[in-house]
């Protein structure tokens, strides 16, 4: 049914942002973003389906022009890729639903719910301070503040944004997404290594982790490193690595707690000076609520006990996939001659925030291999990744015909 088109468009796609080392940075808004959504649009024209473009930039392509107040079920994934990530992150959503809605309109017709294909513009927050732009606009979550954030660089969120759409809207229509969503369907590879443990090619996603994200500051005052004593000093380094030490003693007690020190920032970072300021990051996540909450009670009790302070950056709750939707998935596996699974996501995802505005949301997963992801040694067997265009393919058919 299916052929390997997919696979020669995602080699196609791996050449637009293809870094030195071998990965891909197609950060939102760059130069390579912008190539590869406005050749997203020319696929999804040549298989005669009606694109528009919304003001975040984020493509739809459906089987009907006439989706304004209408019901539909919207599948894809994002455009945009995290610096020197892999080939295979967002865009085997994206290019796997655009093709599984435009051969099912070739071969079928107009179907009796309209299908849309998405290709978020932003979900990975690799270039401005913030993630899921694109879906959260879609489902009124997104805040005014973010129109005013600036990259490394200094450029401003919002003049990017202009730039770009009025780019887009040389090829594409632009228009407010005004239809219902139905049901969203997000196909996209697992990034960890269950599926490859259990050697199975395919999983229904159950739940999404919930993540809190903090930025926590040490504070002490700066002095010469030789003159100093080290007695009495006020040293933000030792008090961050206290701070750190008593986080992985007492997280590391909870049963399924992930969390990540991942970025540490010394002021004013120079070999000879005691810090005076150290930014910390904290990324902890939970497939229970209740536990992530308990998590970050007791990073709170650290915190304030070491006399450092901290602000939270990002807040998802945990979320579960819709049951009937996952009942369905599993029957599209069976029919395929599949054997799948059914899997908790760690990673977050634009279906989290799209089942957090209540809207009946699933995910389709398939192995990464070695689980590596977010990295250019990211890569899916081919015949797992046609696996789950098919399966996809087949859902849809089942929902919407
Ligand atoms: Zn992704």
């Amino acid at each position: 049914m299916i052929d390997k088109k997919l696979v020669t468009l995602l080699h196609e796609f791996k050449q637009i942002g293809l870094t030195s080392m071998g990965g891909v940075t197609r950060c939102v808004y760059d130069d390579n973003w912008i190539l590869a959504q406005k050749k997203y649009v020319k696929i999804a024209n040549d298989y005669g389906l009606y694109c528009f473009c919304d003001k975040m930039g984020t493509i739809y392509a459906a089987t009907s022009d006439h989706i304004s107040h209408k019901s539909v079920i919207l599948t894809g994934s994002h455009m945009d890729t995290v610096i020197n990530g892999g080939w295979l992150d967002g865009i085997y959503g994206v290019l796997s639903s655009v093709l599984a809605v435009g051969q099912l309109l070739q071969k079928f017709g107009a179907p009796k719910i309209p299908l849309c294909a998405v290709s978020f513009s932003e979900e990975e927050g690799s270039r401005f301070d913030t993630t899921f732009t694109g879906s959260r606009y879609l489902t009124h979550q997104l805040s005014r503040g973010v129109f005013d954030l600036k990259d490394s660089i200094g450029i401003i969120f919002d003049e990017e944004r202009q730039k770009r759409v009025t780019e887009l809207s040389q090829v594409t229509p632009i228009r407010t997404p005004d239809f219902k969503i139905r049901s969203y369907i997000e196909l996209h590879i697992e990034q960890g290594n269950l599926l490859e443990q259990s050697h199975t090619n395919i999983a229904v996603v159950t739940d999404i982790v919930g993540q809190k994200r903090l930025l926590i500051t040490t504070n002490g005052i700066s002095n010469h490193a030789g003159t100093t004593q080290m007695f009495g000093r006020a040293d933000a380094m030792q008090r961050a690595v206290d701070l750190m030490t008593q986080i992985y003693s007492s997280l590391g007690m909870m049963k399924g707690v992930r969390f990540t020190i991942g970025k540490i920032i010394a002021f004013p970072n120079v070999a000879n000076v005691i810090p005076e300021k150290v930014d910390i990051t904290l990324d902890i996540r939970h497939i229970d609520q209740h536990v992530l909450d308990d998590a970050f009670e007791k990073v709170i009790k650290i915190t304030d006990a070491v006399g450092a302070t901290y602000r939270l950056t990002t807040n998802v709750e945990a979320t579960p996939m819709d049951n009937q939707l996952q009942q369905q998935v599993i029957n599209s596996i069976k029919q395929e001659k599949l054997v799948g699974e059914r899997l908790f996501s760690g990673a977050g995802h634009d279906a989290q925030v799209i089942a957090n505005s209540k809207i009946p949301s699933v995910m389709i997963f398939v192995p990464s291999k070695n689980g590596m992801s977010h990295v250019p040694q990211e890569d899916t067997a081919e015949s797992d990744l046609l696996a789950g265009q098919h399966v996809l393919q087949r859902l849809l058919y089942d929902l919407a015909y």
